[in-house]
């Protein structure tokens, strides 16, 4: 049993690394900000929810609480920059994963980040990463593509992957970092 588990393992770990090749990117030389908008929150939950004095509806998506109305104030309707907790809370727990993976990880970053500054990078064919920035921090979110989305920072003034993780593609995002950012003189 042992013998025939430990190959199957291996075979598992090289196809995983085969899902995380390297992305064939096509590079830009100068960002633009994008908007990044909650556009595909399923009917069901256009209703008011309560959670203590707040109340949210997830599909508008609005919420009470001042958090919301001061991102509200500052974002265009849908913005995902106006996702308070409540409304993260929400997609995070109620959602299937499958339904709005990238909403969620966009709010998330959002939320730890108010001002953060959105890009759109356009891959080869259909592919793109999300660039997410605020000049007063040195950390660059890129949210990629793998298998599933994920978050992958790096310190522009360290010149590091966050916790020293890079990932696969590695020498592709910190090309398209180097030509996209510079550090001030
Ligand atoms: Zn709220």
């Amino acid at each position: 049993m042992y013998l025939r588990a430990r190959p199957e393992k291996r075979i598992k770990i090289f196809d995983d690394l085969r899902k995380t090749a390297p992305l064939d990117f096509k590079l830009q030389t100068e960002l633009v900000e994008d908007i990044f908008y909650i556009s595909s929150t399923p009917e069901w939950c256009n209703k008011n929810y309560t959670r203590g004095a707040v109340y949210y509806n997830p599909f508008i998506p609005a919420c009470s609480c001042d958090s919301f109305l001061i991102r509200h104030a500052n974002y265009k309707k849908g913005d995902v920059r106006i996702i308070c907790t409540h409304l993260y809370e929400f997609y995070r727990s109620r959602l299937r994963t499958d339904e709005m993976q990238l909403e969620i990880l966009m709010s998330k970053v959002s939320l730890s980040n108010a001002e953060i500054i959105f890009s759109k990078c356009q891959l080869s064919g259909d592919d793109f990463l999300w660039i997410g920035y605020n000049l007063s921090s040195p950390w660059i979110h890129l949210i990629i593509k793998n298998d599933i989305w994920t978050e992958q920072l790096y310190n522009l003034k360290e010149k590091r992957w966050a916790y020293n993780l890079a990932p696969v593609s590695r020498a592709k995002l910190e090309e398209i970092i180097a030509l996209n950012f510079k550090e001030a003189a």
